[in-house]
């Protein structure tokens, strides 16, 4: 595809992303692949990416059967999407990769020396229902013990993975057409305690034909959770302008975030995702939406990699596209810079335990 450089605008202001900071003011920085970056330095940031997903068992395992049979091979190819990523302008991805979806802390690290560009990466767990044995047999007691989810999704924040520096900065968690069962409840209020404990914000999967960005909602609310430090994502899969206003006026931010996935019946196209866009920046609400497109660069779900499920889906059809749609439509760039720069800024500034 190609990449179309955005032009000039308030938001390069703060593409010195180079500026990766040694340990200062906790209040400042966020953490990435290669260390903590100040919230200043985030620039354009794309809210809810996958960059890999590999099951670490098989890759473990059975290498050959992963990583499309060349591990080097794959890194490489997405080191050169993410290069794309930096030249249309975007400065930080967030990994909404979390514990059973694939995340690969390894293979990140080895991308991110290949290519310029803040990586935040999540802790959560990934599941419409299901739960590993490790988590069934460890159901806390009653609802004050410690479950071992937060204890992990905290080490994960406070210490780092897989015996590396980097830590976790978001939690993710899902909630699916299933809609809330008891393991996904288990999942949502170990994140939002995890949450409450270190201050890392959490970011969601819903369906939105289920409208279950409300039923994450009041259980983060039962648990004690400012609903303005969660990211109720997808969103943008709605185009029920009732349902979006009431999760931002509960306080959440939005994720616009599958930009490039049109499949109809379950996908608005292009241009109704645009047109609820501009509707919710008109009514006032552009300082509470984020954008992404959901892209998974590389996937040992499918046996095709990149997923041939949409020719506009990839890191770079935001920039490409759905920026230059918005400012044809009257959307300023303060109002574009508050989608891409300050309200991803707002997430990881707002810091602390509570
Ligand atoms: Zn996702």
């Amino acid at each position: 595809m190609v990449v179309i450089a955005v032009p000039p605008g308030p938001g390069l202001r703060h593409r010195r992303t180079s500026a990766i900071v040694n340990a200062r003011s906790p209040m400042s920085t966020v953490s990435t692949v290669r260390g903590l970056v100040e919230v200043d330095e985030l620039g354009q940031a794309l809210m809810h990416e996958h960059i890999v997903n590999i099951n670490a068992e098989i890759s473990r395992d059975q290498p050959e059967l992963s990583w499309g049979g060349d591990r080097q091979l794959a890194l490489e190819a997405i080191a050169s999407k993410l290069r794309d990523v930096k030249a249309a302008g975007i400065d930080t991805i967030v990994d909404a990769t979390a514990i059973g979806h694939g995340r690969d802390i390894a293979a990140l690290r080895e991308i991110n020396a290949m290519v310029d560009l803040n990586i935040i990466v999540s802790t959560g767990i990934y599941t419409y229902d299901d739960l590993p044995f490790y988590f069934q047999y460890r159901a806390p007691a009653d609802a004050s013990a410690r479950d071992v989810m937060t204890e992990i999704f905290v080490r994960d924040i406070r210490d780092g993975i897989a015996g590396t520096d980097v830590r976790a900065a978001i939690i993710k968690v899902a909630t699916d057409l299933k809609g809330v069962t008891p393991n996904i409840e288990r999942i949502l209020r170990a994140a939002a305690r995890a949450h409450r404990e270190t201050g890392a914000p959490i970011t969601t999967h819903t369906q939105v034909s289920e409208r279950n960005g409300l039923d994450q909602q009041r259980i983060f609310k039962e648990e004690g959770v400012d609903l303005t430090r969660v990211i109720i994502g997808h969103s943008g899969d709605s185009t029920d302008l009732d349902y979006l206003r009431e999760l931002m006026d509960a306080g959440s931010m939005i994720g616009a975030d599958r930009f490039g996935l049109y499949m109809a019946p379950h996908f608005p196209s292009f241009e109704e995702r645009i047109e609820t866009l501009v509707r919710l920046i008109e009514a006032g609400y552009g300082d509470r939406i984020v954008l992404s497109h959901d892209y998974t660069a590389h996937s040992d779900w499918f046996l095709e990699n990149p997923l041939p499920v949409a020719s506009e889906w990839s890191f770079t059809h935001v920039s490409s596209a759905v920026i230059p749609a918005l400012r044809e439509r009257g959307v300023t760039e303060e109002q574009i810079d508050a989608l891409l720069v300050h309200n991803p800024r707002r997430v990881f500034a707002a810091q602390g335990a509570y």
